[in-house]
């Protein structure tokens, strides 16, 4: 009997969400061994405020130095490179709804150990123009599942988002910044009242639509709000040398 339940649960002849091989049935996380051993956690020094890694001495990341942070502290299992980009990307724009249960797996696991208390779930809103291209939102399925597994209530309908910031990546930090202030209302104020809400989101980038989202829920006096998301971008200064570089190389050749 009890064998049969298991059957229901996890069916046999599930795959591993990355490659694609045959794993055993009761593999919450769809992941085979070698691609959960590869997968990158977010394993190194991050900011006490918003796990961006860093290194030396000081607590704060320079973004959260400079930057107010409306949430208490941002948490996240996986960076936002590799395998983990092309996961997010197929449940966000791939249909692949089936992904939200095992990223969802990962991310209860990282709540487990940053032992965070809170007393409701929220996820970040899309837009009603978005949710029709769509059909659904990512942020939802994520929270839906781990609301399942944390055993607590989930608010789908008291933070809704007003504007469509989601197609803003030419625009500089500022600029998205601006375009996102008044994106978001919290419609009921009554259920998240001196609550703790932890707020779910697929990609942590700059921090911007989750700070926007805490200033309404902050207006409408909820207690304090932990962010989790599935990944966090990484802090790669190389990265942003050589991007930077090239810009200048390009400049060169408009200017000479
Ligand atoms: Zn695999
Ligand atoms: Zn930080």
């Amino acid at each position: 009997m009890f064998k049969k339940i298991l059957d229901m649960i996890y069916p046999e002849g599930i795959k591993c969400i990355v490659c694609n091989d045959d794993i055993v049935k009761n593999n919450t996380h769809m992941l085979c061994d070698n691609c959960l051993i590869h997968l990158p956690f977010t394993k190194e020094k991050v900011c006490v405020k918003c796990g961006r890694n860093i290194t030396g001495k000081g607590e704060y990341c320079l973004d959260c130095k400079r930057t107010k942070r409306y949430f208490t502290k941002a948490i996240a299992p996986l960076w936002y490179k590799g395998e983990v980009v092309k996961l997010i990307h197929k449940l966000k724009y791939g249909n692949a709804r089936y992904l939200a249960k095992p990223l969802a797996f990962i991310l209860y696991d990282k709540v487990k150990a940053e032992k965070i208390n809170f007393d409701v779930i929220i996820p970040v809103p899309i837009c009603d123009k978005r949710l029709k291209e769509r059909g659904y939102n990512q942020s939802l399925l994520i929270a839906m599942e781990l609301a399942k597994l944390c055993k607590k209530p989930l608010l789908e309908e008291v933070l809704i988002r007003t504007k469509d910031t989601d197609t803003q990546t030419n625009l500089t930090k500022k600029e998205r910044n601006e375009n996102l202030v008044d994106a978001f209302k919290v419609v009921d104020k009554k259920p998240i009242k001196d609550k703790t809400i932890l707020l779910i989101d697929d990609v942590l980038t700059t921090g911007a639509t989750a700070n926007n989202c805490c200033i309404k829920l902050l207006d409408a006096k909820c207690k304090e709000i932990y962010v989790a998301t599935i990944a966090r971008t990484p802090y790669e200064p190389f990265k942003d040398v050589y991007k930077a570089l090239n810009m200048a190389k390009e400049l060169e050749k408009l200017t000479f």
